[in-house]
């Protein structure tokens, strides 16, 4: 077993963050040190996931990122902190030399760059989704038809749309990073599309109110 591999045998996502100080309720929820949490949305146990910024791994990882340390490192420190009795290796094997020191940064930073880009788009889809899901709701209450009418297009663009939207909306609340990543792949170009379409009603919303206060108003010369 590598020296990785006995550390995480050992311990565990959760027995390393409440180790250095994260404190971790009954249910393996806590508040995330990676991002600004006010509320648990880290659940950590043998492996650790927060459900709101996406990050995740194993009790190394949890370590290396808390601290900022390289995988060996914190390993090693895993190993010096939990006293495990485990023989850390030929470290050389491990090191980063500084010959392969500054590929791995630049895939590291890739890697970041990456990560912010998607943390951007699921803000960004969170935002439209849920624009898009108060006109579905009040399209449903102010275009509900008596039972013999005819339905009004927006009634039925909420009522076929109102199920996925609220789907997409649990995956990007609720989903681990890997369903976020999968929504971003399969759903972006829809996402657009609805944002269109949301600021095209507004629009048309707007152009109506408009056009209706200038009729107020001319009647109101004719009046005078
Ligand atoms: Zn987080």
């Amino acid at each position: 077993m590598t020296l990785f591999e006995q550390v995480k045998e050992c311990v565990t996502a959760r027995q390393a963050a409440e180790h250095y100080g994260i404190k971790v309720k009954r249910n393996g929820m806590a508040c995330c040190p990676f991002h600004k949490d006010r509320h648990p949305s880290m659940k950590a146990d043998k492996i650790y996931h927060c459900f709101a910024c996406g990050v995740g791994g194993d009790a190394i990882d949890f370590t290396a990122r808390l601290f900022g340390l390289s995988q060996y490192e914190a390993a090693k420190k895993l190993v010096e902190d939990f006293g495990l009795d485990i023989k850390v290796g030929n470290r050389s094997k491990y090191e980063r030399t500084p010959r392969n020191r500054a590929p791995l940064k630049q895939k590291q930073s890739k890697v970041v760059m990456i990560r912010e880009k998607l943390e951007q788009w699921l803000k960004y889809a969170t935002d439209v989704l849920i624009r898009y899901l108060k006109w579905i709701q009040f399209w449903k209450e102010f275009y509900r038809p008596e039972s013999d009418e005819e339905w009004h297009e927006l009634f039925t663009e909420a009522l076929a749309n109102e199920r996925k939207i609220n789907d997409y909306l649990d995956v990007l609340m609720f989903g681990t990073g890997e369903e976020i990543v999968e929504l971003f792949k399969m759903k972006r170009k829809e996402v657009e599309r609805i944002e269109e379409r949301i600021n095209e009603y507004q629009r048309e919303v707007i152009d109506g109110i408009r056009s209706y206060c200038e009729r107020g108003d001319a009647y109101n010369r004719r009046c005078q």
